[in-house]
């Protein structure tokens, strides 16, 4: 039974590497099933047995879960049209390899290695490239599953088609040889095995990376021989290293996408960057939750040249997307890299210096460098001071020992910090020039010259914490004065 429901499918093979193009294509399929209120299917190709690395599904599956991209049928849930593992449908990939050999369109290769190799060398020398077809056997063997069984060409032609994002698309006849459907190990190549297994579960839409572009004409080859509608075909842009000159490869400092996750980047973060290298909804908004992007998500909108890979683009989205967060689920997402820096036993204090540390952070992987750069060496229990390095600069050792008295007998009138004492503060500072008390009382509180402002380290620190601070400051000044 035919319906119009979309169908789409990501179909990565297992090889232990999650690269962040394949997780865009898995994206787009995901945004254009769901927009369309059709299907998203996860299949495993694993027919290339020598590049399969242990772990990769869990990989692969974990990853896509992380980002919230969820299939409808796949290896773990299962479905209507399983098995989602390639290896596992050999029958299928069998019976039409079968059709096509009792429709005379399919072959036993008889050729060794070293005979294949002559007739390239042939081919040479008569100046021509080098086509296999041009050396089919007369009376090939009957197969028996341990030849290469390869699609025939019988009529060589000129290919065209269309592509959603490309348009009309066409390649000469050359693009076209007799080539392997089923390999001498008697697994099935990617270019027949995908097309038995997007028939059999009835994808709709194709999209995956325009590297398959040049392959295209034997997809048709293949659809032709069997007498199979062909699905639309959906081209993705290439994703380009930051210079936009090269794609971007592992050796480009392409990550896996779980890198990402480790790193503190959420996954709505990456997946609305990854979901701008290529397409955009059009307008001036760039901030899109995954629902919206579902919503906005056309195919019409994919561009056709690549798009850049700019990390520092994915951190100011990750920080507009913390932006969006409830404060709890804020604290939520920074404390575990504010207490991994494992400088203070007081949990209070770490609580209070959560949303100070937010905002200088646009992901948590950041965390770290705030302590060695100094900025969060408040929340340490034991501070350095430097008692040359406690007055400010107009301002002497004298001034700064003063000033800090004062604010330590304004601490010692109140119960807590509350905002009446810090307006109290600030005037005082502002009347005394800000830098002669702000600065002293900064430093003594942080030990670092880069620190939150002294009104949010007295508020982090709390009352009891702060004048004991202060008196340690003032005792150092003193020893110099
Ligand atoms: N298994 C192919 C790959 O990982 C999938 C290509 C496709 O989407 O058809 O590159």
């Amino acid at each position: 039974m035919k319906t119009n429901q979309v169908v789409t499918r990501f179909a990565p093979s297992p090889t232990g590497f999650m690269h962040v193009g394949g997780v865009r294509t898995a994206l787009y399929a995901w945004l254009f099933a769901r927009k369309n209120g059709g299907k998203f299917i996860l299949r495993i190709e694993d027919t290339d047995k020598e590049r399969e690395v242990q772990g990769s599904i869990e990989h692969i599956m974990k990853s896509l879960k992380w980002l919230g991209i969820e299939w409808n049928e796949g290896p773990d849930i299962g479905g209507p049209n399983a098995p989602y593992i390639q290896s596992e449908r050999k029958a299928s990939h069998q019976k039409y390899a079968q059709q096509l050999i009792d429709k005379g369109l399919a072959y036993a290769d008889p050729y060794t290695e070293e005979e294949v190799e002559g007739f390239r060398k042939q081919a040479e020398e008569a100046k021509k490239p080098f086509l296999y077809r041009d050396y089919r056997p007369e009376n090939p063997p009957v197969w028996d599953g341990s030849q290469p069984l390869r699609l025939k060409i019988v009529d060589p032609k000129e290919s065209h088609w269309h592509d959603l994002v490309r348009g009309d698309l066409s390649a000469g006849p050359e693009a076209l040889d007799d080539f392997v459907i089923i390999k001498s190990d008697g697994y099935p190549t990617y270019n027949f095995a995908h097309i038995i297994d997007d028939l059999e579960m009835g994808v709709t839409h194709i999209m995956r990376s325009d590297e398959f572009i040049s392959s295209t004409p034997k997809y048709l080859a293949l659809y032709e021989a069997l007498g199979i509608e062909r699905p639309e075909f959906v081209m993705l842009p290439p994703i380009m290293g930051a210079d936009g000159k090269k794609k971007l490869g592992k050796r480009d400092g392409a990550k896996d996408a779980m890198d990402y996750q480790r790193e503190g980047y959420l996954p709505q973060a990456l997946m609305n960057f990854l979901a701008f290298i290529g397409w955009n909804p059009g307008g001036e908004k760039e901030v899109f939750t995954p629902q919206e992007l579902i919503e906005e998500f056309s195919i019409e909108r994919i561009h056709t040249s690549g798009g850049k890979f700019n990390e520092e683009k994915l951190k100011w989205f990750n920080k507009e997307h913390l932006k969006l967060m409830l404060e709890d689920a804020q604290k939520e997402y920074i404390r575990p890299a504010v207490v991994g820096l494992n400088v203070t036993q007081d949990a209070g204090r770490i609580e209070r210096s959560l949303l100070s540390t937010l905002e200088r952070i646009s992901y948590s992987g950041e965390v770290a460098g705030l302590l060695e750069n100094g900025e969060l060496n408040y929340l340490r229990d034991e501070i350095v001071l430097d008692p040359a390095l406690i007055a400010w600069k107009q301002s002497t050792q004298q001034d700064a020992y003063n000033h800090l008295g004062v604010v330590l007998d304004k601490l010692a009138g109140v119960p807590s910090i509350t905002q009446a004492f810090t307006d109290d503060l600030l005037a005082y500072a502002t009347e005394h020039g800000k830098g002669n008390v702000l600065w002293p009382l900064r430093y003594v509180l942080s030990g670092s010259q880069k620190s939150p402002d002294p009104f949010t380290l007295l508020t982090i620190l709390e009352k009891e914490e702060a004048v004991k601070r202060i008196e340690a400051g003032r005792t150092q000044l003193a020893g110099i004065l």
